[in-house]
């Protein structure tokens, strides 16, 4: 004797639906802020370069044993920025949450 289970299929009809049409609003894209904490450390300047005047960067950043400002420079093009943070990473243990203190 072998009774069936009644078959349920409950279909969530009132389930709540999100196929609305939400746009979501347009995140506005801050690309200069993006990478503005890198001008902190590095000026700006117009550097011969070949006899040609040249926008270069140089880094400013002292050592807490050597005032001496840095000095590096790189040529300011649209790849600099990433130079530039690497340079700070490398040779400062500079990053965008600031100088990574060091435990000792
Ligand atoms: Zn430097």
């Amino acid at each position: 004797m072998n009774t069936p289970l009644p078959s349920e299929n409950e279909s969530p009809d009132n389930a709540p639906s999100f196929n609305d049409n939400e746009i979501n609003p347009a995140i506005p894209v801050n690309k200069r802020n993006k990478t503005s904490w890198v001008w902190n450390y590095w000026d700006e300047e117009i550097q011969e370069v070949n006899g040609v005047s040249r926008q270069v960067i140089v880094c400013k950043v002292t050592d807490t044993s050597n005032p001496t400002p840095c000095g590096k420079i790189y040529l300011k093009s649209s790849g600099s920025t990433g130079n530039a943070i690497t340079h700070l990473r490398n040779k400062h243990d500079i990053t965008k949450e600031g100088k990574i203190d060091q435990v000792c």
